[in-house]
């Protein structure tokens, strides 16, 4: 069997899209349970981009040590030196840089000439090699890039230390057969090709980025560049759980080992729509919540005479299926923490007393406890941040009657440490509570997006509230679970808000120190 490594890129393409924006905390916590899951390379971020991407690239490479932790770099000297800060203390520092090869990106984009675009990327290669063991270095747009021109190119980067070379489909637009021709024309036609590694990074516009990033392995691909849930600008990237799982179950075709504890895959997906904020969709492969689910009579009956009538992929492979929960009302403190271990929590003990106590409130008004409501606490506080002051809900109120306008109260503690309470009327119960709150914050507010959801099944389940909203020109996602969809509301209005603050308390932390 062929070992292929896969590079997850959940933290840097993924968090590059739309609406999303994931603090340190959290993206601390996805890094660890990429880990787990198993993958070969974890791309943290852009370390260059922002002070925000610096800290959260550097804390991830000082934690995660099974992977190799990796940071995108332009083929510029400034952002090799970040993304060397940011990198120096992993195990093995790994860096990206990438510079656009088609005709269009190098005319238009870069206003380069193909020699000048050769030189750039030798000089950023050779630069990079004095400090980082291990480069990729990426052709943008490599697809829709001139063939010789990628061989002179690359045969020239792979002289300058190159150690990966990442062919990109940067706009999805590529057929699976012409994906893989493209390997296969590379791996024969580049001199110095079995020096180094080659790499897959396909886009999803087309839907093909998992059959081409196949089709690349097929054809010689030694890495493959996908994201948890297929997160990525525009359509996304190669879902990296499709991509495990049909090697798993097509091994007999494929010959295809990845390295993947194929069993945490359900909690990865799981973990980053909860963080990001983006849905899953029900029917998606593998991780969506019908992927298992068998509807027709005909599909249930077979199933239940023998379950490989319908079914090729068992969902415990995925690490799906009722866990059976021992803890309830009067559990302990210790059979708590006992629990939060083995689920791979490693919580501060304050942060360990916050969530017990949120799990006696909540063990109080709900019969059954699950797996999902425990995890939704738990991680609610690993990411919780404790040493900046933010805003915190401490009662909200609502009257609505369909007769009545509705009225929201709020007592909120401020940044300030000032207890305010507040009311004010809105057309509905959550516009109310939205101009309450508004009243609070410095600023105009602007709601983007709202959704609500449960977090498991019952008349009793927890409730999740997404609010993606403007504030002061920054676009941020909050998002909290509570018993009540209001309360849950209004706290993640105020989590999007807080994380405005966050932000600018790194930024100015950061700027302090340079
Ligand atoms: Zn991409």
């Amino acid at each position: 069997m062929r070992k292929i490594d896969i590079f997850d890129t959940t933290l840097r393409d993924g968090e590059q899209s739309a609406g999303i924006n994931l603090n340190t905390a959290e993206k601390i916590e996805i890094a660890k349970q990429l880990e787990r899951l198993g993958v070969s390379i974890i791309e943290a971020g852009f370390p260059a981009s922002s002070p925000g991407d610096f800290e959260a690239v550097n804390r991830i490479a000082k934690t995660v040590k099974n992977s190799i932790v990796t940071g995108l770099a332009r083929c510029v000297k400034n952002d090799i030196d970040a993304t060397w800060e940011a990198i120096k203390d992993a195990e093995q520092p790994h860096i990206h840089v990438f510079l656009a090869t088609s005709p269009i990106h190098m005319e238009y984009k870069l206003k380069k000439s193909p020699d000048q675009v050769v030189e750039q990327a030798v000089e950023a290669v050779k630069y990079a090699k004095k400090f980082f063991p291990l480069v990729q270095w990426s052709a943008e747009d490599g697809f829709r890039s001139d063939r010789d021109f990628l061989v002179r190119i690359m045969e020239k980067v792979i002289d300058a230390g190159a150690t990966t070379i990442n062919v990109p489909d940067t706009v999805g637009y590529a057929s699976p057969q012409e994906y893989g021709e493209l390997f296969k024309f590379l791996r024969e036609n580049v001199r110095g090709a079995e020096k180094v590694k080659f790499s897959a990074h396909c886009h999803d516009d087309l839907g093909m980025a998992v059959a081409n990033s196949i089709a690349a392995i097929q054809n010689g691909a030694d890495q493959v560049e996908c994201t948890i849930n297929g997160i990525g600008e525009r359509a996304g990237n190669a879902s990296l759980e499709e991509i495990g799982v049909a090697m798993h179950i097509r091994k007999d075709l494929y010959q295809i080992e990845t390295g993947l504890n194929l069993k945490e895959i359900k909690r990865t997906s799981q973990l980053v729509s909860r963080l990001t904020g983006v849905i899953i969709q029900p029917n998606k492969a593998v991780v969506g919540k019908n992927a298992f689910a068998h509807e027709s009579g005909i599909h249930q009956d077979g199933v239940l005479k023998h379950k490989e009538t319908y079914e090729i992929i068992s969902p415990e492979l995925v690490g799906e299926g009722e866990v059976p929960l021992v803890l309830g009302k009067h559990s302990g403190r210790a059979a708590f923490r006992d629990r939060a271990e083995k689920m791979g929590f490693d919580l501060s003990e304050e942060k360990l007393n916050k969530a017990f106590q949120e799990f006696k409130k909540l063990a109080d008004r709900k019969k059954e406890i699950t797996e999902e409501d425990l995890m939704t606490l738990l991680t609610e506080q690993q990411v919780s941040i404790e040493d900046v002051q933010l805003f915190e809900l401490k009662s909200v109120q609502v009257s609505y009657g369909t007769e009545n306008i509705p009225t929201a109260t709020a007592s909120v503690l401020t940044p300030e440490g000032e207890l305010k309470t507040l009311a004010a009327t809105g057309s509905g119960s959550v516009e109310a509570i939205f101009n309450t709150l508004e009243q609070l914050v410095n600023g105009t507010v602007n709601i983007l997006d709202f959704r609500v959801k449960s977090v498991s099944k019952g008349r009793d389940a927890l409730g999740e509230a997404i609010v993606n909203l403007r504030y002061n020109g920054f676009t941020s996602t909050g998002r909290d679970a509570s018993q009540d969809v209001l309360e849950a509301t209004a706290k993640a209005y105020l989590n999007a808000i807080n994380r405005h603050i966050i932000q600018e308390s790194v930024r100015l932390k950061q700027t302090a120190e340079v």
